[in-house]
């Protein structure tokens, strides 16, 4: 299986690639563990604006690269109106992910040791619970449709 690197990774939280080549990223996003761990990497760099620099040489033509795409492709820049849906399309599709990822937390267990330590402090005498893993996949899924009817919403 071919992988995409975590520079080529940021050029898609950037939302600079191509929309066939986005649609190729996002499918192979959905099956592939590795590159979603790249891809995390990405958002987290992004995020932080203090990308991780594991190869100095690499890290320096990426900057190169994108001061030169500012320069000479302005249209590239984020435009409020024309390009406003695009990007909040691919905002969303982060949230998505975003959510994914903490289901993926929750069922390798890692919340829900938090989340029942904090709901055995607040209900001590409480002996039988429900299935917080269920409760809080729930929560994610109605957060997920929220966001999708404020998405709808926008489109009007
Ligand atoms: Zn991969």
């Amino acid at each position: 299986m071919m992988h995409y690197s975590e520079q080529e990774w940021m050029k898609y939280v950037k939302n600079e690639l191509d929309k066939d080549v986005r649609e190729e990223y996002e499918n192979h996003l959905y099956s592939c563990d590795q590159c979603l761990d790249s891809y995390l990497k990405a958002v987290e760099a992004e995020e932080a604006e203090l990308p991780m620099i594991s190869n100095e040489a690499d890290f320096t033509n990426l900057v190169m690269a994108q001061i030169a795409d500012a320069k000479l492709e302005p249209s590239k820049r984020p435009q409020i109106g024309k390009k406003k849906k695009s990007i909040y399309q691919s905002a969303f599709f982060h949230y998505a992910i975003a959510a994914a990822v903490t289901i993926l937390l929750m069922t390798t267990g890692v919340f829900q040791s938090i989340t029942q330590y904090a709901e055995n402090v607040q209900n001590p005498n409480i002996q039988e619970e429900p299935s917080l893993t269920q409760s809080l996949v729930d929560k994610t899924f109605a957060w997920m449709d929220s966001l999708e009817m404020k998405h709808k919403e926008a489109g009007k």
